[in-house]
């Protein structure tokens, strides 16, 4: 998951940063709003965490100038204050939800897999490659059909190259998938993983980029 986090508070931004890289997110930071909506449509990221009170632009406008080009875009509002009007006003101009601070880290988790959960409601719960389904609803993965058993940790690692097919996903992007279970990774996890799925999936359908990561290909097999 690409979560972008638009908050200008440094210590704050700091420490969601981890907390959020180590529950699995890949984050990018940005301080203000024009460089949230610049970031927004370079690299659309799959979730959006909202300061409201922004240097330049506030976040409510950042928000309705984002819905006006994009309105599927999950986006969690972030605000100093718990008022009413600003709840009304956060929804009203398009926020998926809202979280006042401050709030605890375990808060924005939850609230962050609810608006994942609607994403993958709305969107179809099979990602297919080549002759490999998987099911991201029943977390299953199927080959022609027959139904593969995998290790929670190769079903996550494989979705991960799944939801990013034709992209390499670096070591460092793959190994946090692995930490956000909380346990502690040797240096060769990643690389026993990956075995593993070969052999159960066939050799051709992650490929190894040298030096970087691994990736799918779209089209694989
Ligand atoms: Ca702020």
């Amino acid at each position: 998951m690409q979560l972008l986090l638009v908050e200008d508070d440094r210590p704050l931004a700091a420490g969601l940063r981890l907390a959020l890289s180590k529950s699995g997110y890949a984050v990018n930071h940005v301080e203000k709003g024009e460089l949230a909506l610049l970031a927004i449509r370079t690299e659309r990221p799959d979730l959006v965490v909202l300061d409201i009170g922004l240097p330049d632009i506030d976040g409510i406008s950042v928000l309705k100038r984002l819905r006006k080009e994009d309105v599927e875009l999950p986006v969690l509002l972030l605000t100093a204050r718990d008022s009413v009007e600003d709840k009304v006003a956060g929804l009203d101009s398009g926020a998926d939800d809202y979280l006042a601070k401050p709030f605890e880290m375990t808060e924005l988790l939850a609230r962050l897999r609810v608006l994942e959960r609607r994403l993958a409601s709305m969107k179809s719960s099979e990602i297919v490659v080549g002759n490999i389904v998987l099911d991201t609803l029943q977390q299953s993965v199927s080959r022609d059909g027959c139904v593969i058993e995998l290790a929670r940790r190769e079903y996550m690692l494989l979705k991960s190259l799944f939801e990013n097919a034709g992209r390499v996903q670096t070591r460092a992007t793959l190994e946090q998938r692995l930490y956000s279970w909380g346990e502690e990774v040797s240096s060769n996890a990643l690389e026993v993983h990956i075995h593993h799925l070969r052999k159960k999936l066939g050799n051709d359908l992650i490929k190894t980029i040298r030096g970087v990561g691994y990736k799918v290909d779209t089209g694989a097999q």
